[in-house]
C-alpha cells in the first residue's frame, strides 16, 4: 500500500464534539497503524460561521486528546495551504478545467427560478432535481444574461456521464432494470462494500456559487486530491455526498481515495447521540476530569472489538492492533456508564503512577467550582493531595470530587436532608456526638489510628456498636451518608474543624438548631 495519508477536516464553527473527535481519532489511529501521515485541514469556507477562536480551540482539543498531525495550517507541509479560505486559487483552477473540458456549465438561474422549480417538484410529489435548463444556453443568451447583471454559478454536467466510454470502468455501472438501462455510481467503501447510487437520482449540482466560492463537495475533492489523501474515514452522514465526489474526481481525471464511512454514534437507547446521552464538546469531558488516555481507549472500542474481549489498551497497543476491517456497520453505543468505569480504571492507575497529575486535575476542578483559588497556595495544594489520597479510587470523574469530598473545602458541610433525618434525629445521635466530642477534644496526635482506637474504646464503654457511632459522626462531619473512610477524613479535616462540626450537629440532633 502506498504510504497512507488520512485527513482531519474540521469546520471551525464551534467546539469539537465527541462524534467529530471520535472520527478524528480513527483517522489518526489508522494512519499511525500504517506508519502514515495525518493532515489537518481547516474547512472554513463559511466566513460567517467560522472563527479563529474556534480554530485555535480545535488545535487545543485535538492535542489534548493526544492527536497530532504531520501537516496543517499551524505546522505547514508540502501540500498547503491547509485552510480552505486560502485555497480559492486552486478551486478556480479546477473549475476552469471542468469548464474547458465541457464538464461544467454556467448556470444563470436566480434563487427565485430555482425555488420555482423546487415548488413545482413538490406539487408533483417528486424529489427536486435541477432541470438542467442552463445546460444548453447559447453564447448569445449567456452574454445577454450577464449584461443584465447576472453572475453564473457553475454546475457539473451529469449528462456527460452517459458517454459509454465511462461504462467499462466499474465505478459507473449500467444495469438493466424493467427493460431499460440505468446507470449507477458505485462507491467502494471499506466498511460497507459497494454502495450504488442511481445517476438519475442526482442532478447537475453546483460546484461554485455565483459569488465564486467553492461548495463543500468540490473543495473537498480538490483538497483531498491536492493533499494526496489516500483514505477518507468519515461519518456515514457524508455517504450521500460521496457519489457526487466520485463524479467530480472522474471529471477532473483523478482517482478517488479509498472511503470508509463510519457508523453514527448512538445512545444506549439506540437513538442518534444527543445531549441527553452525554453528547458534548470534547472540552466538557476534559473539564469533568476525563483523561485523554481513557477517552482514546473508549473511542477505539466504540466501533472495533478486539477478539479477546479485553477492554483496557494503551494507545501504543491500539495503534499496533487496530484493524479497520474489523470495524462494522453497526452503530456503536456511546455508553456514558462504561466511560465512567473506564475513566475510573485510568484514574486508579494514575493515582499510583503519577499522583501529582491527579492532584493538579482535582485542584483545577475545585477552582472551576469556586472551592479553591486558582492557582492554589502550596499549603492548599498539599491539602488537596491529602484529600485525593483519602478519596482514592472513588474519583472516577470530576463530579465525584464534589459528590464525595465537597465538605473538605466548605466551611460547613452541605447537609443532605435525608442524611440528617436518618442519622441525626433522635436522642441516641445526640449522645453519640457528645461522646465523640468528649473523646476527641484532648486527643493528640489527631491521627486516623488514634481516632479509631479512641472511638472504639468509648463505644465499648457505652455499650454501643461501632455502626451506631460511625454513621451519625459521618453525617455530622460531611453532611452525607457515604464517602471516604471516616477516621482518615477526620485526620485530614483536623481536630478544630471536627469539633466545630460535631458541636453544630449536636444542636441539630437536640432539635435546637434549624440553621443546619
Ligand atoms: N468539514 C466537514 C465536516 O466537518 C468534513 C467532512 C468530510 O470528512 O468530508 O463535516
Amino acid at each position: 500500500m502506498a504510504s497512507v495519508r488520512t485527513r482531519i477536516p474540521p469546520s471551525p464553527t464551534g467546539y469539537l464534539h465527541v462524534g467529530n473527535a471520535w472520527a478524528a481519532f480513527f483517522n489518526w489511529l489508522f494512519a499511525r497503524r500504517h506508519g502514515g501521515q495525518v493532515v489537518l485541514r481547516i474547512e472554513d469556507t463559511d466566513p460567517t460561521r467560522s472563527s479563529p477562536e474556534y480554530e485555535r480551540a480545535i488545535y487545543e482539543d485535538l492535542r489534548w486528546l493526544g492527536i497530532d498531525w504531520d501537516e496543517g495550517p499551524d505546522v505547514g507541509g508540502p501540500y498547503g495551504p491547509y485552510r480552505q479560505s486560502e485555497r480559492a486559487h486552486l478551486y478556480r483552477q479546477a473549475a476552469e478545467f471542468l469548464r474547458e473540458e465541457g464538464f461544467a456549465y454556467p448556470c444563470y438561474c436566480t434563487p427565485e427560478e430555482v425555488e420555482h422549480e423546487r415548488q413545482r417538484a413538490a406539487a408533483e410529489r417528486r424529489p427536486y432535481r435541477y432541470s438542467g435548463r442552463c445546460r444548453s444556453l447559447s453564447e448569445a443568451e449567456a452574454r445577454h444574461l450577464e449584461a443584465g447583471g447576472r453572475r453564473p454559478a457553475l454546475r457539473l454536467d451529469l449528462s456527460r456521464f452517459h458517454d459509454p466510454r465511462w461504462h467499462s470502468e466499474g465505478w459507473l455501472q449500467p444495469k438493466r432494470e424493467d427493460g431499460a438501462e440505468r446507470l449507477y455510481v458505485v462507491v467502494y467503501d471499506l466498511i460497507r462494500g459497494e454502495v450504488a447510487f442511481a445517476l438519475d437520482e442526482l442532478d447537475d449540482f453546483i460546484v461554485v456559487r455565483s459569488d465564486g466560492t467553492a461548495l463543500y463537495n468540490f473543495a473537498n475533492v480538490v483538497d483531498d486530491h491536492g493533499m494526496r489523501i489516500t483514505h477518507v474515514l468519515r461519518a456515514v452522514e457524508h455517504l450521500s455526498n460521496t457519489p457526487r465526489q466520485v463524479l467530480l474526481y472522474r471529471a477532473l481525471g483523478w482517482d478517488p481515495p479509498q472511503f470508509a464511512h463510519l457508523p453514527v454514534l448512538v445512545g444506549p437507547d439506540r437513538k442518534k447521540l444527543s445531549k441527553r446521552h452525554g453528547d458534548a464538546a470534547l472540552r466538557e469531558f476534559r473539564d469533568e476530569l476525563y483523561l485523554p488516555e481513557a477517552l482514546r481507549n473508549f473511542f477505539a472500542l466504540m466501533a472495533w472489538y478486539p477478539e479477546d474481549g479485553r477492554e483496557i489498551f494503551s494507545t501504543e497497543e491500539l495503534v499496533e492492533r487496530f484493524d479497520l476491517s474489523q470495524v462494522g456497520r453497526a452503530s456503536p453505543v456511546f455508553d456514558r456508564q462504561k466511560l465512567v468505569w473506564m475513566n475510573g480504571e485510568y484514574m486508579r492507575r494514575l493515582l499510583k503512577e503519577d499522583p501529582d497529575r491527579v492532584v493538579d486535575l482535582v485542584a483545577g476542578y475545585l477552582s472551576r467550582h469556586g472551592l479553591l483559588p486558582d492557582p492554589p497556595t502550596p499549603e492548599q495544594r498539599s491539602y488537596v493531595r491529602r484529600v485525593v489520597e483519602v478519596l482514592g479510587d472513588r474519583i472516577k470523574e470530576g463530579p465525584d470530587v464534589l459528590r464525595y469530598g465537597d465538605f473538605f473545602f466548605l466551611d460547613l458541610p452541605r447537609y443532605e436532608p435525608q442524611a440528617v433525618a436518618s442519622q441525626l434525629a433522635g436522642p441516641q445521635a445526640l449522645a453519640v456526638l457528645q461522646m465523640a466530642r468528649g473523646v476527641l477534644q484532648g486527643l493528640d496526635p489527631f491521627r486516623a489510628e488514634a481516632i479509631e482506637a479512641a472511638l472504639r474504646a468509648a463505644a465499648a464503654e457505652h455499650g454501643l456498636s461501632m455502626r451506631a457511632v460511625v454513621h451519625p459522626i459521618r453525617v455530622a462531619l460531611t453532611g452525607k451518608t457515604v464517602g471516604p473512610g471516616l477516621f482518615e477524613l477526620m485526620e485530614v479535616l483536623g481536630r478544630e474543624r471536627v469539633l466545630q462540626r460535631l458541636e453544630r450537629a449536636c444542636s441539630v440532633a437536640a432539635g435546637a438548631g434549624s440553621a443546619v
